[in-house]
């Protein structure tokens, strides 16, 4: 049984030496417990978050030796559970590692799924949030003006489609002109800009000659100081991650904002929110399995992934997330059965 725990914390940007892959005893289930097999992981940017000393109010940390956590697809192997047999197939939460141990308590029976590894990204938690962010938070009219940034990942790429379904007109920021075309001709978006183009938040306002009436945040950093003075009176702001901030162990970087922040938010009467998707499982998820469904049936909604093979590619895979060299949802292929 192969795991990956936590070496070190990072100082900045994680590296491989923040990582340790490690043979543990093979777990056995007790008395209400089932043995899961992981077939595919998770990568995601909250990740980077969890190996802070000091982490995000959402989640706990993990601790120095801990197996690195992250939700994953498993196979129930054996089960000592009333409500799983072997054989299931399980949405779950092992970690960085081939098997592990549940009360069944967080597992969700995914029926035999043809490509399983979605239940991680386009029919799972990062499309959610897209979903949620969007429509609860965002709230776009057909004709207004939606940006986004990290456009071509895992939650950004589904933002953009789900706005264009709504009748918006979609300005997608990414990095890399691969990245850029790709959010113009596979994902329909209207604009697409480089975020490393030095010319951003000029070119930005010629792309939002009408200004920005939502703006999805899923990075912070420059874009946001790009956005915020194009932001239109009554604009929608969901609040998603800041990912530029997340290597920086808690010290902020750059200018103070604060007071044009406010400053905006006041006169142009602008509804900033924060979410955390754990709170809307129980009123929205529904919502979003049935709508994610029928527009990816529709061929409405196109779903990309970014699949590594094999366990001891997930520290690499985190590092490259971190920098921007995936390309749409980032998963693990930890087995094959
Ligand atoms: P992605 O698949 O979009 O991968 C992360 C992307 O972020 C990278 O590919 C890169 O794209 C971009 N990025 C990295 N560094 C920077 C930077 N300094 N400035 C701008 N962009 C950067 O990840 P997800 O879709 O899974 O996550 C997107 C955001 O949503 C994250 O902030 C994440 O924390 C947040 N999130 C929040 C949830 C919640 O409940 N609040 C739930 C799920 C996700 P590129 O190079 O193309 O710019």
């Amino acid at each position: 049984n192969r795991r990956i725990v936590l070496a070190a914390r990072p100082q900045g940007a994680p590296a491989a030496a923040d990582f340790r892959l490690e043979q543990a005893p093979m777990p056995v289930p007790g008395d209400g417990q089932v043995l899961l097999r992981t077939l595919y992981l998770s990568l995601d940017p909250y990740m980077r978050q969890l190996m802070d000393e000091v982490p995000p109010a959402y989640a706990p940390r993990v601790e120095l030796g801990s197996h690195m956590v992250g939700g994953t697809v498993n196979r129930v192997v054996a089960s000592r559970h009333p409500d799983f047999k072997a054989g299931d197939l399980v949405l779950g939460n092992a970690g960085w590692q081939d098997y592990a141990l549940s009360d069944g308590s967080d597992l969700r029976q995914l029926g035999e799924m043809a490509q399983p590894s979605l239940a991680l990204g386009g029919l799972g938690m990062p499309a959610f949030t897209a979903y949620v962010g969007l429509l609860d938070i965002g709230q776009p009219k057909p004709g207004d003006t939606v940006v986004v940034a990290a456009a071509t990942g895992a939650v950004g790429a589904i933002v953009g489609q789900i706005a264009k379904l709504k009748g918006a007109r979609v300005i997608g920021i990414a990095g890399g002109a691969d990245k850029v075309a790709f959010a113009r001709e596979q994902l329909g978006f209207d604009v697409a800009l480089d975020r490393h183009d030095p010319q951003l938040a000029q070119k930005l306002a010629e792309a939002a000659p009408d200004g920005i009436d939502v703006y999805f945040e899923n990075v912070g950093g420059a874009v946001f100081d790009a956005v915020l003075p194009l932001l239109n009176i009554g604009a929608r702001v969901p609040v998603i991650g800041v990912i530029a901030q997340y290597n920086h162990n808690g010290a902020l970087q750059g200018p103070d904002r604060l007071p044009a922040v406010m400053s905006a938010i006041l006169q142009k009467r602008i509804r900033m929110q924060g979410l955390v998707i754990l709170d809307h499982y129980e009123t929205r998820f529904d919502d979003f399995a049935r709508d994610m469904a029928a527009w990816v049936v529709d061929g409405k909604v196109k779903l990309f992934e970014d699949v590594l093979d094999g366990l001891h590619q997930a520290p690499q895979g985190l590092i490259g997330l971190l920098q921007g060299s995936n390309f749409g949802k980032v998963v693990v292929r930890v087995a094959t059965s």
